[in-house]
């Protein structure tokens, strides 16, 4: 999993040997979220218009597989499609020119049928909707003013097949690294984190769960606000928290590699529900919260 290893498993757990268990787990998730997803979006800047409809379709694509591969997948779609660009080069080569390239030997995603049939439905909207130019959907009005956090969501799930998860992912790499500043929050994070929650999915239920910091079955919303909770109490970005995503990897349904992981210490995987029962209740006190 993205090269993680005993080295690091061995040098996290040294570096996090003073820390509270909810400080160990929001700073190891936040350190693999650095190390491995940001990384694989390129470094904090101004968004080009060809970046930013990549970073559209990046998000897209990041469900079933990991960060490091989905980062590849527009180049290898592009040089299969013989373009420089993004949306012209899908556009032109149409949903079953895509689909041909996305399903060829060996394929590029683990989802390929569904995977082409959005990424093209997705380059058309924002070829139609926005000028084809990803940066529309949060660009300022004329008098200066950002869109608020909540348009932006609504722009980016009317894109075909992006969900909540795609967009709470995507709203919050777009404020917290690349700087967009949206409605709510212009004045500084504040007020507006709640704006940008995690996006909770089966791999991050399934690591939260495994860490103890939501019971068996929860639903989404208890996992945003152990999330929030963990973020609040310990003072790490909020964003880190995807980094569970990554984990996921390792921590499969069948057979989570704990002998590599970083946060087997302070996993309750192996316990009894009855030894962190008081913990699950305080997670889930929604008077915690704030
Ligand atoms: S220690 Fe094992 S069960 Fe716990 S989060 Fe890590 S991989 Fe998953």
């Amino acid at each position: 999993m993205s090269g993680m290893d005993r080295f690091y498993k061995t040098a996290m757990q040294e570096f996090t040997k003073d820390m509270s268990r909810e400080e160990t787990i929001a700073f190891v998730l936040n350190d693999i979220f650095l190390r491995w997803m940001v990384p694989s979006v390129g470094p904090r800047r101004d968004m080009s218009r060809e970046e930013s409809n990549r970073l559209i379709l990046f998000a897209m694509v990041s469900r079933g597989i990991t960060a490091e591969r989905a980062s590849t997948f527009c180049e290898l779609l592009l040089l299969r499609l013989e373009s420089d660009y993004l949306i012209p080069g899908v556009v032109k080569a149409g949903q079953d020119g895509v689909a041909r390239a996305v399903t060829s030997k060996p394929i590029l995603h683990r989802f390929a049928n569904t995977i082409s049939k959005s990424t093209y439905l997705v380059c058309k909207e924002l070829e139609e909707r926005y000028d084809s130019d990803a940066r529309n959907i949060w660009k300022r009005d004329d008098n200066g003013v950002p869109p608020t956090s909540v348009e932006i969501k609504r722009r980016i799930r009317d894109l075909h097949g992006l969900g909540l998860k795609t967009t709470n992912f995507l709203l919050r790499l777009l404020v917290l690294h690349y700087g967009i500043q949206v409605g709510e929050n212009a004045e500084g994070y504040g007020g507006g984190l709640h704006c940008l929650d995690v996006a909770p999915d089966a791999l991050m239920l399934r690591v939260f769960t495994r860490l103890g910091l939501v019971p068996a079955g929860a639903e989404p919303q208890q996992v945003i606000e152990a999330a929030r909770y963990i973020s609040r109490r310990t003072d790490q970005p909020a964003v880190g928290l995807e980094g569970g995503w990554e984990l996921a990897h390792l921590c499969t349904v069948t057979s989570p590699g704990c002998g590599l992981c970083p946060l087997e210490q302070v996993c309750t995987y192996q316990e009894s529900w009855a030894d962190v029962a008081p913990l699950i209740q305080q997670y889930g006190d929604a008077s915690l919260l704030g």
